[in-house]
């Protein structure tokens, strides 16, 4: 009922993960944007409970806020680095510029910090040119971790992958400080690109580019309503949908307030009875979904969107996105039902 998320499929991929990491390397978890919409606060704990002792934020905020969650032990590292204002208490920025090492340094001059290095993505991180400059000075104020991020790491046999780690060699071979390249793509690119520490996030989620992820999620919808229409009625907003035959409609809450793309609507989206496909007919609704149910035999009380029949970078490929955007766009308004198998 609902949305159902397994966190021993979380803990059961975090531990696979880890299995491919090269000896002496740590696999840290990525649970920024509240563990990918799944929900740190239970996602944190098993990943803790799994092995896990680094994780990796956002913003500072959701760093607080898994702080307690983890008690002392753990590392908690922020992406976002030191912005004005943030609360870093506890909390290890991931310093992305040279003026976030200068405000950090100045304003917590004995507080652990990560630099991250850009090789490439030209997203975040110090530019190769100011790294050179800076070396030595932020070498010296004694980082827990360097690192830098893969831009194409889902795709193995991209040149760039290659061309990314050897300048991250290149930029911190010799400094005896911890490092950190790979995500979820590059934990599966090999050792070479483990370093000290990885830090996989939506691979720990069932997404791809970890094909062989356990499924973590699972979201069925009520169906409140069905009724039977004659040819040439119309379903939903803008009588977008015309019945061609005597079809039964079922209607199902879950609509675009609930992170379901109305754009979705018109590009083959389907619900699922089982391993039976349903096409959904008319305009996605802010609260509901109309779905074409007439060759089913029995019309269950719920009808699914994301599980074993559609997993999400299936479900996401309809509406042309990813796993990631369709996890982290899951609504808060769905009943949330968290299942420990283990
Ligand atoms: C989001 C993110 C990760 C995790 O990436 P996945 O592809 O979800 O494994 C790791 N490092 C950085 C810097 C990130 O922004």
């Amino acid at each position: 009922m609902g949305l159902t998320i397994d966190l021993s499929a979380i803990a059961a991929n975090w531990q696979a993960l880890a299995a491919k990491a090269g000896p002496g390397t740590r696999t840290g978890a990525v649970v920024k944007a509240d563990a990918y919409g799944l929900g740190a606060a239970r996602a944190v704990p098993a990943l803790q409970a799994a092995g896990a002792q680094d994780f990796f934020v956002y913003g500072a905020h959701e760093g607080q806020a898994i702080r307690p969650v983890l008690g002392t032990g753990a590392r908690i590292f922020v992406l976002e680095g030191h912005v004005p204002g943030a609360p870093m208490e506890g909390l290890i920025p991931c310093l992305a510029s040279p003026e976030q090492f200068f405000r950090d340094r100045s304003t917590r001059p004995s507080g652990q910090f990560a630099v991250q290095i850009d090789t490439g993505m030209n997203r975040v991180g110090f530019a190769p040119a100011a790294w050179a400059d800076l070396r030595a000075e932020v070498l010296a104020a004694g980082p827990v971790l360097l690192m830098s991020h893969l831009y194409s790491a889902d795709v193995p046999e991209d040149p760039t992958n290659a061309r990314q780690l050897a300048l991250f060699r290149e930029l911190t071979d010799g400094t005896g400080v911890p490092r950190s390249l790979a995500a979820t793509g590059g934990v599966l690119l090999g050792h070479e690109y483990h370093f000290d520490l990885t830090r996989p996030g939506v691979g720990l989620f069932g997404g791809l580019p970890f094909a062989d992820a356990m499924p973590v999620v699972t979201l069925d919808l009520p169906v409140i309503q069905t009724r039977w229409i004659e040819p040439g009625e119309t379903v939903g907003y803008g009588g977008a949908w015309t019945a061609a035959r005597r079809t039964r409609i079922a209607t199902v809450s879950g609509g675009y307030a609930d992170g379901i793309p109305r754009a979705a609507a018109g590009r083959g989206l389907k619900l699922w009875a089982g391993e039976t496909a349903v096409p959904v007919v008319g305009r996605i609704s802010m609260d509901t979904i109309t779905c074409d149910v007439t060759d089913l035999a029995d019309v269950p009380a719920e009808l699914s969107l994301i599980g074993p029949a559609e997993p999400i970078d299936a479900y996401a490929a309809v509406f042309g996105s990813i796993g990631y955007e369709a996890l982290t766009a899951l609504g808060r308004r769905y009943a949330r039902r968290y299942v420990d198998n283990a």
